[in-house]
């Protein structure tokens, strides 16, 4: 197909690129969504949120209402910033995070990921260190890369990043005359690790923020998907001047592309301005759409349905884990979230064995997506949060069954 529609008349135009083109990678995780679809495989890969016990009659009427009450104003241009009665009802999800917060230190992006995109943009210059968790959400690394910045890893451990890992590696880039221009960090149910950062181990990092004068961003689309106890007070109820990156993707719908950035007021109108000459103005109907879910919908309620979902998902896979894992591989036990770290027995590599775990009907995403540098060569990401709990299951026993057969060659 692609070699069909190949259009060698523009073969010429291919030193045209930017630079930056060259930072761009495929989505590991993409690339493996045309074979775990496959229905006869078992796709503990995608992280999918499973949105279908959304009340879609209600909301079908509702946002009918919506266009019959707004008429055209749903589909017209609107603020950079975004609406401003969606923004005062997303300081009412914060809140259940501690955190509080003006309506107008927020902007709406196009999901979380916009959000990322926006942050790099008006702070890192081609060159500028950005530090991340080891490992780190594969979409931030691929969008800070596409800004050219240099990804370093902080080394972490089961309660998250290791502030003193932190200070360490401030230090020393800062001697090799490097600019650090923030530190990216998922502290509640990490995309990849699940790992949470508990609260004290929140205030040691924010500390050496402080200390070595560290823009920190937060990044925290699970926050409200805690499935064991409440969830950790955001970074951002302990420190104002962090960038917080919040969305609906996961709480509600991942289609409707809403999420928002939280700064200081100085960084709010560079977003703004930056917002603007990305989109103009974020999607206006969606923001519409969004809205009329929190005012007319039990959204907290709907949270918690989701959250009993995932939390047997959760418990299925974990149990199947401690059941079929053979001796010498490790895995992290989430108490949010969609995920769980696989460190795999010595000696196996998880990107050469994901075509025998497509054979064995399973799929899985190699840890080295999530690093920058190389690493992550004996890790695994499971997510739980699309197949059923037996599918569940089924996947854990056949991707027990893959590191078994490994470990015999
Ligand atoms: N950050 C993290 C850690 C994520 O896992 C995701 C989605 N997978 C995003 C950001 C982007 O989410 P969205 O753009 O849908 O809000």
């Amino acid at each position: 197909m692609s070699d069909q529609r190949h259009d060698t008349r523009f073969d010429r135009f291919v030193d045209s690129y930017a630079e930056r083109t060259k930072g761009m990678r495929v989505s590991a995780v993409r690339a493996l969504f045309a074979v775990a679809n496959r229905p006869e495989i078992v796709s503990l890969a995608g992280g999918m949120p499973n949105i279908k016990d959304l009340p879609l009659e209600s909301i079908a009427s509702s946002m009918g209402q919506m266009v019959a009450e707004n008429g055209t104003q749903v589909m017209q241009y609107g603020s950079g910033q975004g609406e401003l009665q969606l923004r005062e009802q997303i300081l009412d999800v914060m809140a259940l995070e501690g955190i509080q917060a003006h309506p107008d230190d927020i902007v709406i992006t196009a999901g979380s990921q916009q959000g990322l995109d926006l942050v790099t943009r008006i702070f890192c210059d081609p060159g500028d260190v950005i530090l991340a968790e080891s490992p780190s959400y594969v979409g931030a690394l691929g969008t800070f890369l596409s800004y050219q910045a240099e990804v370093v890893h902080v080394a972490g451990d089961d309660d998250g990043l290791d502030p003193e890992a932190l200070r360490e590696t401030s230090r020393r880039l800062k001697a090799e005359g490097k600019r650090i221009k923030f530190l990216y960090t998922i502290p509640n149910y990490s995309n990849p690790s699940g790992v949470t950062q508990p609260l004290e181990r929140r205030r040691q990092v924010l500390e050496v923020c402080e200390a070595e004068q560290i823009l920190l961003v937060e990044d925290n689309p699970y926050g409200l998907l805690s499935l064991d106890a409440d969830p950790v007070p955001a970074m951002r109820s302990l420190d104002q001047n962090v960038i917080y990156l919040g969305s609906f993707s996961k709480t509600f719908a991942p289609g409707f592309r809403v999420g928002w950035v939280l700064a200081p007021h100085a960084v709010r109108e560079k977003l703004v301005l930056a917002q603007e000459s990305a989109t103009l103005c974020p999607p206006v109907f969606s923001q519409f759409a969004v809205s009329n879910y929190l005012s007319n919908h039990d959204w907290k309620h709907q949270i918690t349905v989701f959250k009993d979902m995932y939390r047997e998902r959760r418990d299925a896979m974990l149990e199947e884990l401690a059941e079929h894992m053979p001796d010498g591989a490790t895995w992290t036990k989430p108490a949010g979230g969609f995920f769980v770290w696989v460190t795999l027995p010595e000696g196996i590599d998880s990107q050469a064995m994901l075509p025998r775990g497509v054979d064995a009907r399973v799929a899985f995403v190699p840890g080295a997506a999530f690093y920058a540098d190389g690493g992550g060569a004996r890790n695994v990401r499971l997510s739980y949060c699309f197949p059923t709990a037996d599918r569940i299951r089924l996947g854990v026993q056949r991707f027990a069954d893959v590191i078994r057969n490994e470990l015999e060659v």
